[in-house]
């Protein structure tokens, strides 16, 4: 290549969108991934755009939902027991993160990501034509006792205060938005902002073109083999050796496996999780994803099928996949909804990169000149790619960044 200003390291919707706003930008730009763009967890998600997401995915508060969870009898997490002891200060951490007070101040911490997300998405998609896999229909979340509905009356009392659209549905109006529901919830609550794509894989490839248009160059290669040579950052690729004065690293689950070779450990830890996609049996159909909250799975149609996704399961990243949460959700989810026959013989297993503070880090890496972070999106990786691009390309550009980038920054962990 004649002259690279940046390397981007793994082409996810993060790295996408970081490369693309760089090259919107003017720089020349080198996307780099092992294989093809948008293949890793950017892949397999639930395709939502949670623009008006509040509090996050948070510890278990009651003793009977650990219990649970402990027992192996909880579909929306499971565990390797294996790898408790490994994990633990990252679960502690956590649960002093799901403190009430602790969810209200991520909430307004990351509330200026959340609030452009869709907006910035729908930016990227006009100039990429991927529009036609955006649907404004909102996101339904399903409730099967009234405990769970009550649990969520703050969040709903401050979506309230914020302005944001949220409505509590009955049986009938949740199932006049959506027919095809059997009627075995009790509440609904509709949260009429969020958007959602019916092909999350599409939209990656799209935005991946969109780059390579603007002059945009993707390359194959590993990116462990990043390194310092004098004052530029390098990595190995098919086409040889690229230099450049910055280096950005998002690499979703992966950004450990470069940063820790060069000094920076920062607490990531994978939440896994599994979906799937089954045929819908006649004429049902979905509009928008669907979340069983009680039993902790999503339906959400894409253009492949229904995909089931699950909750959580904490093993080590590389573990042979354990799909028993699939397995636990599947008569809910047909008693819900008229599946058909699943699409794929096995189920797709992808791991979200979290911090316990459920912040992704965005930002400069600590005493590393030139090298910057943009990973750890957890939950909301696909609904924060394209903001993320917008923030760090502003802030590697020198313009002023549209938000205080202060609470994604790496120093926060010490
Ligand atoms: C079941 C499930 C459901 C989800 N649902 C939603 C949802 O509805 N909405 C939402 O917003 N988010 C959702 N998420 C989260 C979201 O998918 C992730 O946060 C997001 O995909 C992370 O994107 P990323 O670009 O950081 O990482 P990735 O997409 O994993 O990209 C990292 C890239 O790095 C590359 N790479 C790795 N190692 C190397 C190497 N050594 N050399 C070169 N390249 C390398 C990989 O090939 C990959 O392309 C869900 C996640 C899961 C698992």
């Amino acid at each position: 290549m004649a002259r690279t200003d940046a390397i981007v390291l793994g082409a996810g919707i993060v790295g996408v969108s970081v490369a693309l706003h760089l090259a919107k930008r003017g720089l020349a730009v080198a996307l780099v991934d092992r294989g093809e763009p948008g293949q890793g967890t950017s892949y397999g998600n639930a395709g939502i755009i949670e623009a008006n997401t509040l509090f996050p995915a948070a510890f278990p508060s009651s003793l009977k939902s650990l219990a649970r969870i402990a027992l192996k009898q909880a579909p929306e997490a499971n565990y390797h027991a294996t790898f408790l002891a490994q994990v633990a200060p990252w679960l502690l951490a956590f649960r002093r993160n799901s403190a009430p007070e602790r969810l209200v101040a991520t909430m307004q911490a990351m509330r200026p990501l959340f609030s452009r997300a869709v907006s910035e998405h729908q930016a990227l998609m006009a100039e990429a034509g991927a529009e036609r896999y955006l649907r404004h229909t909102g996101w339904l979340k399903l409730y099967r006792r009234d405990s769970s509905l009550a649990a969520t009356a703050r969040e709903r009392a401050i979506a309230a205060e914020l302005g944001l659209p949220v409505r509590r549905l009955d049986v009938d109006a949740a199932r006049a938005l959506e027919p095809s529901l059997a009627p075995v919830f009790r509440h609904a609550v509709f949260w009429e902002q969020a958007a959602s794509v019916s092909n999350p894989l599409a939209v990656t490839r799209a935005y991946a073109a969109r780059f390579a248009a603007l002059g945009g160059v993707a390359v194959t290669g590993d990116a462990r083999s990043l390194r310092q040579a004098g004052a530029q950052w390098r990595v190995d690729t098919a086409q040889g050796p690229i230099d450049a004065e910055a280096a950005v690293v998002t690499l979703g689950p992966w950004a450990p496996d470069v940063l820790a070779p060069l000094g920076i450990n920062l607490p990531l830890a994978v939440k896994r999780g599994y979906h799937r996609h089954f045929r819908q049996r006649g004429n049902a159909s979905l509009a928008r994803p669907i979340l069983d909250v009680d039993n902790g799975y999503c339906l959400a149609p894409m253009e492949q099928g229904i995909r089931i996704t699950t909750g959580v399961e904490f093993a080590p990243r590389d573990a042979a996949p354990t799909p028993v949460q699939l397995d636990r959700v599947l008569t809910a989810a047909r008693d819900l909804f008229p599946l058909g026959d699943a699409v794929e013989d096995k189920p797709w297993l992808g791991a979200r990169p979290c911090f316990a503070d459920s912040r992704p880090v965005l930002g400069r890496a600590p005493g590393r000149g030139g090298l910057w972070l943009a990973y750890g999106h957890g939950h909301s990786g696909l609904t924060l790619g394209p903001v993320t691009g917008r923030l760090i390309a502003e802030m590697m550009t020198g313009a002023t960044p549209f938000c205080d980038p202060a609470p994604y920054a790496a120093e926060r962990f010490g």
